[in-house]
């Protein structure tokens, strides 16, 4: 097998907008030979790597996926042949990414590689709306949670820990609306919960709607086409009321 020549980079290229990748992430893309790419990155993001080969590999929602492993080998043999092989994620790339199974491939194969961290959507989403989801006196704990279970895992209990956390921020969850809200209530979440759902943060087509977490299956309505973000909590009771009190429809566009 031949040695590792190379560095595979695992960079979070950041919510959505292209500013906000870190200043590091930015150097390595620069620097990059060959980049495989998720397919919700920015396009002006991958066109830092002004000299790289760029590789989608993204798994959006099924639509076009990669098997994993598949992606796995091809880090590993860029790592034989490049220099600098960056596996650009969404977000940070450390969450709900499956960067432990590349590092993990990585080690195994002696390949050198390096995390880059990211901004993650939830965060990005937050920080838009002006919320925190740490708000003083309300929370003092945030779980980031999804619903999604890869194929032969066991099922597990997110929903016991999104309702006993301060906030939760539902990764993955915006198509399976119906599903999550009766896994909630029925996890001992009040049905006047408010939940914020932030379609494509940090975007321009980027839009929030404000619910009761009774009505969450309402989002359905909204035909979201971005990624979007579930986040519950009472940080979110002063937006929901004014958003009730605005008489507007429960989705307000930001941009
Ligand atoms: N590592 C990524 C998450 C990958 S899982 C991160 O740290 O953000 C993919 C999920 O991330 C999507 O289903 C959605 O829930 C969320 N997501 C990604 N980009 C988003 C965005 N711009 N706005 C809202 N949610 C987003």
């Amino acid at each position: 097998m031949p040695r590792a020549i190379g560095k595979v980079y695992l960079v979070g290229a950041g919510p959505g907008a292209p500013d906000l990748i870190t200043l590091r992430g930015a150097e390595i893309l620069k620097r990059a030979d060959i980049v495989f790419h998720d397919a919700l990155v920015h396009p002006e993001v991958l066109a830092l790597a002004a000299r790289a080969e760029k590789i989608a590999v993204g798994k959006r929602c099924g639509k076009f996926a990669t098997a994993q492993q598949f992606i796995n080998k091809r880090l590993m043999d860029a790592g034989r042949k490049h220099r600098v092989v960056v596996r650009l994620k969404g977000g940070d790339p450390m969450l709900f990414g499956r960067a432990q199974e590349e590092i993990a491939a990585l080690e195994a194969a002696g390949v050198p590689y390096e995390v880059v961290p990211g901004v993650t959507s939830a965060l990005a989403a937050a920080a838009e709306a002006g919320i925190s989801l740490t708000q003083r006196g309300l929370a003092r704990s945030v779980a980031f949670v999804t619903p999604r279970v890869g194929e032969g895992e066991a099922p597990s209990d997110w929903a016991k820990i999104a309702a006993a956390a301060d906030t939760a921020v539902i990764y993955m969850g915006a198509g399976q609306a119906g599903e999550i809200t009766a896994a909630l209530l029925a996890a001992g979440a009040p049905r006047d919960l408010p939940v914020l759902v932030v379609e494509s943060a940090t975007l321009p087509e980027t839009r929030r709607i404000l619910v009761m977490l009774a009505e969450l299956p309402r989002i359905a309505e909204y035909g979201l086409a971005g990624p979007a973000v579930i986040m519950l909590g009472t940080v979110f009771s002063v937006a929901l009321a004014a958003s009730a009190e605005s008489g507007a429809p429960p989705a307000c566009k930001t941009a």
